[in-house]
Formats: C-alpha cells, structure tokens, sequence
C-alpha cells in the first residue's frame, strides 16, 4: 500500500528505491521512542501540487526535532524543496507525505542527537469512510507534565495506538481522549471540535497537539463569521450539541455522528462543520 518497486523515497541526501532502502537495528529511536514527524497532504491545483501549510509543517517538525534534542541540520527552505522533488520524482499530486527524522545508534539512555532523515510519500485517500462513531476513551492525553505535547513525537503515539485499538473493541470508530483533568483534549489523531448555539468550541493548547489544520479551520470560521470558543469543556458538555467534527491532516475535517452513543442534533449539511469543510477544500485546492 505505502510503495511499489517504483516508489522513490529520500534517506539522508540520496534517493533511493523504497524496497531498497535499510536501517538499522541499534537506533535509539527504535528502542526508546524518540523520533520526531509529520504528516502532510499536498493537493492537485491548477498549478500543480501543492503541500498545505508546508511552512508551518517543517517548522513544527524542527520545533519537535528541538524539544527532543535531536540536531536536524535541514532549514525549512531545504526541507520544502525535498518535499517537492519528493512529489516530482513519484509523478505525484494528492498525496500524504511522512517525514521522519529518527536518531543514529545508541542503547544508551542518553539523548542521541544525530539525525537521520527520512521522506516519504503515498497516495492516501479518505481517513475514515463515513462519519465517526465516537468514544470517550479510558485513556488520558499523555500529561504536558510528562512530555513535550506540542512536539510530534513517535512515542507519544503508543497513548493513540492502545487508545484506539480500545475504541475498536468496543465497537466505536474512534477514541476522545480527556486530559489529566477529565476535560476532552483530541482523538488518536486528530483535534476535536462540537457546535453548540451557533458557537464553535475547542479545547485550548495545553494538553493537545495544536493542529495545523485546527489553525486553518480557525481561520476559516472567522472569515466566515462564525465564533470559535477555545475553552475547557466536559463529555457531558459535548452529549446533544449540535455537531462536532474532527480536524487534521489525515482526516482532513471529518464528521462525527455521535459520541458515546449520543448523536449529534443537526445534519452534517446543516452544521458549521459542513461549511468549514467546503471551504476547506477550496483552499487545500487553490493555487
Ligand atoms: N492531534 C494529534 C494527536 C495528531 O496526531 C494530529 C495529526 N498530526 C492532530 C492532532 C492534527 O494535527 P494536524 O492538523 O497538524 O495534522
């Protein structure tokens, strides 16, 4: 699904062949999960491909990359211009592109600091197929005590991997994780909003990774008039609003057809969430 023996990828200043590229199996990121990523989607326009919100994407990247210790020796300019040929060079337009920087060889438990960096791209379509049953999960949010949260890191994702895997069991589509004090902070991998009186919420930075494509959606709803609210809010808060939707990357804005078995009041094309996501697309799409 992810390559073919066509599938061009970037390793540490060469392209190579996906089937074959190696690593090894002594970095610590391996081992102790500290590897820093992103996800980013790049759209067919009129003048060809375009990363959304590339910028924003490879600052991210070099803020994790920091937080974590790791020296990624790459600029932003250097990183988009990678990114592009990446797109080029798989004679690809709408597709998902996985930069991972991971560290070199190290069993210690001192912070490795040497980078590698790895990209990657397939086409990926929708996220989920329909709208989302949801789940408030058992799991917490890892804790901004803990961890950099705001910082992408692949360690941080092991809360996602049992959260959702959880939510599955269960029969729901999806997990809604609170923070460590029982307000809802995001999904395994997405933000999270819900509409109630004409007024968006959110919840505030602090104990989620604050999307790009929140940020966006943000934008979005105030040159469209409509009020967001980043504010702490409860699951008992969200029960009977009248409706909610994920944001990301991956999922793009998605909508949530209830949470805990309690379904959203309005129709998808009658909510905030259905006009944002229209807009949405006009921009990922325009030149
Ligand atoms: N929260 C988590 C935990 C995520 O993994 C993601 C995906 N990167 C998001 C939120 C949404 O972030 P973005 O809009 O930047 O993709």
């Amino acid at each position: 699904m992810y390559y073919d023996k066509n599938t061009t990828i970037y390793l540490n200043g060469q392209w190579i062949k996906a089937q074959d590229a190696t690593t090894g199996l002594y970095q610590q990121s391996f081992h102790y999960g500290n590897g820093v990523f992103e996800g980013m989607r790049s759209y067919k326009t009129s003048k060809g491909a375009k990363v959304l919100k590339i910028k924003e994407h490879f600052e991210r990247l070099l803020y994790s990359a920091d937080k974590m210790y790791i020296d990624l020796k790459y600029s932003v300019d250097e990183l988009t211009a990678i990114c592009y040929e990446l797109l080029e060079k798989n004679n690809m337009q709408d597709a998902y592109i996985r930069p991972l920087v991971y560290t070199d060889e190290n069993m210690g438990l001192q912070p490795e600091s040497k980078a590698n960096l790895f990209m990657c791209a397939w086409e990926w379509g929708k996220y989920y197929d329909q709208p989302v049953r949801a789940m408030t999960s058992p799991f917490r949010r890892p804790d901004p005590k803990s961890c950099h949260v705001e910082a992408k890191v692949t360690g941080h994702y092991t809360n996602s991997l049992i959260a959702i895997k959880d939510a599955k069991q269960k029969g729901f589509d999806e997990a809604l994780l609170l923070d460590n004090h029982g307000f809802v902070a995001e999904a395994t991998g997405a933000n999270f909003f819900f509409q109630k009186n004409d007024t968006l919420f959110t919840a505030p930075r602090g104990n989620i990774l604050p999307g790009i494509t929140r940020s966006l959606v943000m934008d979005l709803a105030k040159e469209n008039g409509i009020k967001v609210e980043e504010k702490h809010f409860t699951p008992e808060e969200v029960y009977n609003a009248d409706g909610a939707f994920f944001t990301g990357t991956a999922v793009e804005i998605n909508p949530i057809e209830s949470l805990d078995e309690k379904p959203f009041k309005k129709a998808w094309n009658e909510t905030f969430g259905h006009e944002l996501h229209q807009q949405f697309n006009h921009f990922a799409r325009t030149a």
